[in-house]
């Protein structure tokens, strides 16, 4: 069978993502998308994850529960998990190292975590866009000792992407990662990256707004609608990404 996932989304907890973006509404686009697999990944925090996670359960949809860290060397990295406990568990090991700065919300935007009713639990008080003094390796690690799944993101983005901050890719068993993700300009105009063939590459939208959930999705090919399933279906690359127009 094939489901469309959209596995990399910001809700209102992301100092970048709208305060619209609470967890019931990315649950209700992603309905109107027709989504099967959707990942919710601030970041640096996966306070939204547990009203995500009930609300998408109970639509149906198969919710996987992530963060996108941004390591020590300025590379973002998504952290996928099965349940909101992993990753709530790694969320507490990030914000660890996250420099305990005075944060602004006029100035950077609002960080709230919120319950299945939009209603405001609370603010996180340390700023989420900031690197954290975790390396690319020593976050990959803690991943895999969470059993999660570890995906570089949009690497070939300038800023923020692997390419631009370390200038290579290596091949899957030296870097430890699952998958890689690409942007939506590499989908535009697809070329060949050193050893991209031997990952199982992922396109998401990267959602910021509600607009922007789905406008990019992978086509995962999936015994049946399960995280193990996923995880399977990554490992032998049973991915396809369909082409952008
Ligand atoms: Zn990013
Ligand atoms: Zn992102």
């Amino acid at each position: 069978m094939t489901f469309r996932c959209d596995l990399h989304i910001h809700s209102c907890l992301s100092p970048c993502g709208d305060l619209t973006m609470s967890p019931k509404r990315i649950v209700e686009e992603a309905l109107r998308h027709n989504l099967d697999i959707v990942a919710l990944t601030d970041h640096n925090s996966a306070l939204n994850c547990p009203a995500f996670f009930s609300l998408a359960t109970q639509s149906g949809i198969l919710p996987i529960c992530g963060l996108e860290i941004t390591s020590r060397e300025e590379v973002h990295i998504l952290a996928l998990f099965e349940t909101p406990s992993q990753a709530l568990s790694l969320g507490e090991w990030i914000y660890e190292a996250l420099a305990p700065l005075s944060f602004d919300p006029e100035k950077y935007g609002d960080q709230v975590y919120v319950d299945t009713d939009e209603v405001i639990l609370g603010a996180v008080d340390r700023y989420l866009g900031q690197a954290c003094e975790y390396s690319l390796e020593e976050i990959i690690h803690a991943i895999h000792n969470h059993e999660g799944l570890a995906i570089p993101s949009h690497i070939d983005r300038p800023g923020s992407g692997l390419l631009d901050n370390l200038g290579f890719l290596l091949p899957p068993e030296e870097t430890g990662f699952d998958a890689i993700e690409l942007s939506k300009s590499y989908w535009l105009s697809p070329y060949p990256l050193p050893n991209q063939h031997k990952y199982a590459c992922l396109a998401s939208s990267d959602a910021h707004y509600p607009d922007a959930i789905g406008c990019l999705f992978t086509l995962c090919e999936m015994e049946e609608k399960s995280w193990k399933a996923f995880a399977k279906a990554l490992k032998n690359k049973n991915l396809h990404i369909p082409p952008l127009v």
